[in-house]
């Protein structure tokens, strides 16, 4: 008999696609297979919806989903179907409630639950709600299937012990937790071993990790300390809090040679009235002192960000400073996000929400004023070499007979001229930058070199056996190699 299939839909953050990686490789641990690419909907012996619950429109996508399903289920009742992640924590009983045809339904803190919930609804012919309240165990102790053979993500804590008035992660994910320092490590010097050249270190709060182990400086201590593992090439973290950027860690970012410059810091808005509203325990001064402090000792950084327009209360004038910071900070990219309510946040309660149409025309005027900072700090790229980490699945399909594409150490997409000599994901090119567009960057000229690396031996090998060869799951994401940042929703630390 063959080995039943299975296919992991996934929504919303990396923290997300990371626990993703973790349903997978628990499915295949339990003797499922993934089902092969392409494969029809419903064709899935088990569907598992890996759910974000940071805005509205997201418990209409879960249940039109669930609805569509639905038909295919009654054609086939062995199928099974379960419910995951953030909606799954917040909604429980009810969706089996809503839609009585799924088997399983469990939450943030408990995914490796998941094998026994589906045999023990298989068994009873009854569907399983389990939710746990707190972490049962950290995912990274869980089996895994990454997505890419030379990037990985790395959870070092998940939760968050902020309270930002517009955000249900913590009411979702809980309080903070820290992994070990050791455990971390481990784990890297594992993934390494296997050919992993670049690991994000992911977390809610990324820099505020240590708060929980009791140790204010354990961020930029495991920075140094990945700074110092033979055959890791590339370091990022996903997300930091203006908050907890501290001295320390910026002085570890700049001295670490493997640490990219690269930073993804949340502004959400440029007001300190706003902030004050927001409930984010920092104001514009302080944001405009670290960008100023991380440029002083890495100037060539690239900084990124996250906005909200149109938070309850926000005045033109409120504005006019997010779009003051926006001219000061020059942003390599930033993640604009229209406010919208999120039931059970204290913001989805305030006065003063702003009408759509002003928010809609406020989005219009910060898209347009960065899209130009983009276009310009891109631009004082030309004529630059850099290294770039050959990715997979990034390039235009339409193009890949004559450019491959690929991450620069500040994460810039580059789009580059096919070597004559053979490369592969993972392998490193080193490139001219010839042309700047607003979101990537081409080297149209012949590469200077060609690095073949450990990590692009791991994605041949990977890809050579029929078997390993990684399924295009139906995610809701694009199988990424390197990690990139991600449209998320706003309402919550996109870890990205
Ligand atoms: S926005 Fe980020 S820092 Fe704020 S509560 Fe949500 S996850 Fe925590």
């Amino acid at each position: 008999m063959s080995a039943k299939t299975y296919e992991v839909r996934t929504y919303g953050c990396q923290m997300n696609v990371h626990d993703s990686e973790r349903l997978s490789g628990l499915l295949e641990d339990a003797g499922f297979v993934r089902a092969p690419d392409g494969h029809a909907e419903g064709d899935a012996d088990v569907v598992v919806f890996n759910t974000c619950a940071v805005r509205e429109n997201a418990d209409n996508r879960l249940y039109g989903n669930l609805g569509r399903l639905a038909p295919m289920k009654t054609k086939r009742p062995g199928m099974q179907i379960a419910v995951g992640g953030c909606l799954a924590q917040k909604d429980r009983d009810t969706i089996v409630k809503k839609a009585p045809w799924v088997d399983v339904v469990f939450g943030t803190h408990n995914i490796g639950s998941l094998p026994v919930l589906l045999e023990r609804a298989r068994v009873q012919e009854e569907a399983q709600v389990e939710i746990a309240e707190s972490l049962e165990a950290f995912p990274s102790t869980l089996p895994t299937r990454r997505e890419s053979a030379y990037a990985a993500w790395v959870s070092i804590s998940v939760g968050c012990n902020n309270t930002c008035t517009f955000c249900i992660v913590p009411a979702l994910r809980g309080k903070e937790k820290d992994r070990r320092p050791g455990d971390i490590l481990a784990e890297v010097e594992a993934l390494v071993a296997e050919g992993v050249t670049e690991i994000t270190l992911l977390g809610q709060n990324v820099n505020a990790y240590g708060s929980d182990i009791g140790d204010r400086e354990a961020f930029s201590k495991l920075l140094r300390a990945c700074g110092a593992i033979e055959g890791l090439e590339r370091v990022r973290f996903t997300s930091p809090h203006p908050r907890d950027f501290t001295d320390d860690v910026i002085a570890a970012m700049a001295e670490t040679p493997n640490v990219m410059p690269q930073l993804h810091m949340p502004l959400q808005s440029g007001s300190d009235a706003v902030l004050k509203a927001m409930r984010r325990s920092y104001r514009q001064e302080r944001f405009l002192g670290i960008i100023e402090k991380v440029r002083t000792v890495m100037p060539d950084a690239a900084i990124s960000t996250d906005i909200i327009v149109g938070f309850p209360g926000e005045t033109e004038a409120d504005f006019e400073q997010t779009l003051h910071v926006v001219r000061q900070a020059r942003f390599a990219q930033a993640f604009t996000f229209q406010y919208s309510k999120r039931p059970g946040t204290p913001a989805a309660e305030m006065d003063d929400q702003i009408p759509k149409a002003v928010v809609q025309e406020r989005y219009e005027r910060l898209a347009a004023l960065q899209e130009e900072i983009s276009w310009a700090e891109n631009k004082s790229q030309i004529g630059r070499t850099v290294e770039v980490l050959v990715a997979e699945g990034e390039g235009r399909k339409d193009d890949a007979t004559r450019r491959l594409s690929g991450r620069a150490p500040d994460n810039r997409l580059v789009h580059f001229a096919r070597p004559d000599q053979q490369v592969r994901p993972g392998d490193v090119v080193t490139v001219d930058i010839t042309y700047a567009a607003p979101h990537h960057l081409l080297a149209e000229g012949p590469a200077r070199g060609v690095r073949r690396t450990r990590a692009g031996d791991a994605w041949e090998k990977r890809n050579a056996a029929p078997e390993q060869k990684p399924a295009g799951v139906m995610l809701g994401l694009p199988t990424i190699g390197a990690p990139a940042p991600l449209p998320a929703e706003p309402g919550g630390c996109a870890v990205r």
